[in-house]
């Protein structure tokens, strides 16, 4: 018997599988999915067996499989295609692909242990005889408690008692261990459900619990607070009824904690949680649990989509919109797509719910290919804030340039009836720039291509690329002058500049410096909502899922930061961005105002926000797409030529661009190669190349051999990202 065999090799993204023979003592141990070890280039190595085959035709020297890897997990069918799969939609080689499916301590090249740990329940091997030993044993008053209490059927674990005593019962042959799988986190198990669907939620779950035994794509389009999340609830519960597991994916999980505890309160521990922030070990026996079937429900971020639950019956996908679901580094895959294929493979719903869809979701909605599920109506007597749009340009002239006075005029009032306050400001640290007003000096980055920002807690200028800092100077390095001044605002400055104008305010701000440590944004997130603050101030991870009843106002201190930004889906973003963080005023009986300051008031999307009207913004934006070619009327594919050599980067970018014109038809639109967004990181340079194409042809084949080609050059890197979320 004979084996083809995928090699892990660490160091080469090259795909290398290789016949080896399966020695007897091995056989009818080895099938398709078993993780072994072989021996390659005189050491040994991981591989997974692909195909098993009886002859070989192969005439050099065959070696033989050394052992298997007995790490309590192999491979079954359906994850042999999802990585076939993941390779496909994103290019990347196959051992790649099975690594990006599990978690690190599986992947470590030469580690063969069980991770996993055990606790064990004693056993009684026969009663009589122990009752006989227990008359006649006058020795050991310890030896008789314990089977004393193993006589009367108590559950038992080996750990609770002192091991010599385990070891003389097991020595006389009385009592016997067996192994209880023991997990390093543990969901806390209290369900509890007396809620009432209102009559929109129970629509969409009786909708969808119609089709629970078919492949379809839902979308589930409902506000902010039209109570989603209860209806995925609903929906799992009736797939739990059935038997079958539940997978659930949310954008982020620290933003989610509420979440998770929701998840935790209505199923208890069944439910399992797999994100990147958990420990190895915790991720681990997150991994395992879902593969042992310990857990029936999943929640987890992008990855979590790889989990090996067994017998799927829905997936669902909190907040689809999101970036997030698209990894940014290789394999550049998106969940959702990883998703698609597992539902399509089960013949199950996979159930995606936003309260801005991705335009292309909305397109495909429209157009039948998925189901489109309507939540109009906030629960219970909530409705949607009152939200106003303020011109900066006129407030600059009244001397209001960071705070309006009509947002000063909502926190004021908020204040005075006991309500809290959402601010969002997407830009962290005191501020983003520092410029010499008497020669001009800008403090930048050494190695990249952006302005330092300004940190007034550390008096230091960080590079939020790479992290660069450096001490600021009292006087301007350049010109020695004392005349360095500080420009635009970060949240820093926000939380100084509201302390100024509302002394007695209590304010709390959440971003990637106050959150660094484990729990700190836990800690943040309790302390409001138990009203230990009165005003919140944070970047984009204040804007979604968070749920405060006491929040009456919400104010965006610069919406035309990310509207700013170059890329073809910046407007869509911002929408999203807004309306999500709007949500989060009003959501009890208290009526919510939302104040959004902005330099560019006559751009048409401010007019759907204040409206609440995604159609609206959908029909303005869909005919822009289609004017400049972009999805979901085509579909894009992104190329980064990357070298720390800038001749050399910028030679293989118009090398590339020759390949590709000669190699595609012209149904094909390339475009580039431009320098890429942010031109250099970390001293790295960047060039861009743009497909745009209707349909996929030959795209894949020359997009694997340009790559192949790429592979064999020295200190030049292709990057290709099909589909990207960001350009
Ligand atoms: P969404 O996910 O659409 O933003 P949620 O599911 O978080 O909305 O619901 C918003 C709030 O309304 C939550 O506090 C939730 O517990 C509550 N809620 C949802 N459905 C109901 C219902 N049928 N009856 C009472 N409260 C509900
Ligand atoms: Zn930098």
């Amino acid at each position: 018997m004979y084996a083809l065999v995928l090699l892990m090799y660490e160091t080469k993204n090259l795909d290398k599988v290789f016949t080896y023979k399966i020695p007897s003592f091995l056989h009818g141990k080895i099938k398709i999915g078993t993780k072994v070890i072989i021996p390659f280039n005189n050491k040994y190595i991981n591989g997974i067996v692909l195909e098993i085959k009886k002859e070989c035709n192969e005439t050099f020297d065959i070696k033989e499989i050394k052992e298997i890897i007995n790490d309590d997990i192999s491979f079954d069918e359906e994850m042999i295609n999802l990585a076939y799969r993941l390779k496909e939609l994103t290019l990347c080689s196959l051992s790649t692909a099975f690594k990006t499916m599990v978690p690190n301590r599986l992947k470590v090249s030469n580690n063969k242990k069980s991770l996993a740990k055990y606790d064990y329940i004693i056993n009684l091997n026969d009663k009589n005889v122990v009752k006989e030993f227990i008359k006649n044993n006058k020795r050991s008053k310890k030896q008789n408690e314990l089977l004393e209490l193993l006589l009367q059927d108590k559950d038992i674990l080996a750990k609770d008692y002192p091991s010599y005593i385990i070891k003389a019962l097991q020595e006389k042959d009385l009592i016997s261990l067996t192994p209880v799988a023991k997990y390093r986190l543990d969901a806390i198990s209290n369900t509890n459900n007396d809620i009432k669907l209102s009559s929109d939620q129970q629509k969409v779950v009786f909708d969808i619990s119609k089709v629970l035994n078919e492949y379809k794509i839902h979308l589930i389009h409902g506000v902010t607070a039209s109570g989603k999340t209860e209806v995925y609830f609903s929906l799992i519960e009736k797939v739990l009824k059935k038997g079958k597991t539940a997978l659930v994916l949310v954008p982020e999980i620290t933003l989610s904690t509420q979440l998770i505890k929701r998840f935790y309160n209505r199923f208890g521990n069944i439910v399992g949680i797999y994100h990147s922030s958990l420990a190895d070990g915790e991720k681990y026996d997150e991994y395992l649990k879902a593969y042992r079937g310990d857990v029936k429900i999943v929640v987890g971020t992008r990855s979590s989509v790889f989990t090996p639950l067994k017998n799927l019956g829905i997936i669902i996908v909190d907040e689809e919109h999101s970036d997030n679901f698209k990894q940014d580094t290789n394999p550049r895959y998106n969940a959702i797509d990883i998703a698609k294929y597992r539902a399509k493979y089960h013949r199950i719903p996979l159930v995606l719910g936003s309260a801005t869809p991705l335009l292309e979701s909305m397109a495909k909605s429209l157009k039948g290919i998925y189901t489109l599920h309507n939540m109009p109506n906030r629960i219970g007597n909530s409705i949607l804030p009152e939200i106003k749009i303020v011109d900066m340009g006129l407030e600059v002239k009244k001397h209001n340039p960071i705070i309006s006075s009509e947002l000063l005029k909502a926190i004021t009032n908020s204040l005075a009836n006991n309500t809290q306050c959402i601010l969002l400001l997407n830009r962290r640290g005191y501020s983003p720039f520092i410029t010499c007003h008497n020669c001009g000096y800008t403090y930048k980055c050494k190695y990249c291509d952006i302005t330092l920002t300004y940190h007034k807690s550390t008096n230091s200028l960080r590079c939020h690329y790479c992290g660069y800092t450096v001490l600021k100077d009292e006087k301007c390095p350049e010109c020695k002058e004392k005349s360095l001044s500080y420009l635009g605002i970060g949240t820093e400055k926000l939380e100084e500049e509201l302390l100024k104008k509302l002394p007695s305010a209590r304010i709390i701000r959440m971003d990637a410096d106050t959150t660094s440590k484990k729990g700190a944004h836990e800690k943040i997130i309790n302390d409001f909502k138990d009203h230990k603050y009165d005003i919140l101030i944070g970047t984009q991870m204040i804007s979604k899922g968070l749920d405060f009843p006491l929040v009456t106002t919400v104010g965006v201190l610069n919406a035309d930061a990310s509207l700013n930004i170059p890329d073809f889906r910046s407007s869509e973003r911002t929408f999203s961005l807004l309306s999500q963080v709007a949500g989060r005023a009003g959501r009890s009986e208290k009526k919510g105002l939302v104040v959004i300051q902005t330099f560019n008031p006559d751009n048409y999307l401010f007019e759907n926000i204040s409206n609440h009207d995604y159609e609206g913004f959908y029909n303005n934006e869909i005919k822009i797409r289609k004017d400049l070619k972009y999805p979901p009327y085509y579909f894009i594919t992104s190329l980064k030529i990357i070298s720390k050599d800038y001749e050399k980067a910028s030679k293989m970018a118009l090398k590339t661009k020759k390949y590709l014109d000669s190699n595609l038809s012209d149904k094909f639109i390339i475009l580039g190669p431009t320098t890429a967004n942010v031109f250099k990181i970390n001293n790295i340079y960047r060039f861009q190349i743009i497909i745009k194409h209707q349909k996929n042809y030959n795209l894949l084949e020359v997009l694997n051999d340009l790559d192949n080609i790429i592979k064999l050059e020295k200190n030049v890197y292709l990057e290709i990202d099909i589909n990207p979320l960001k350009v």
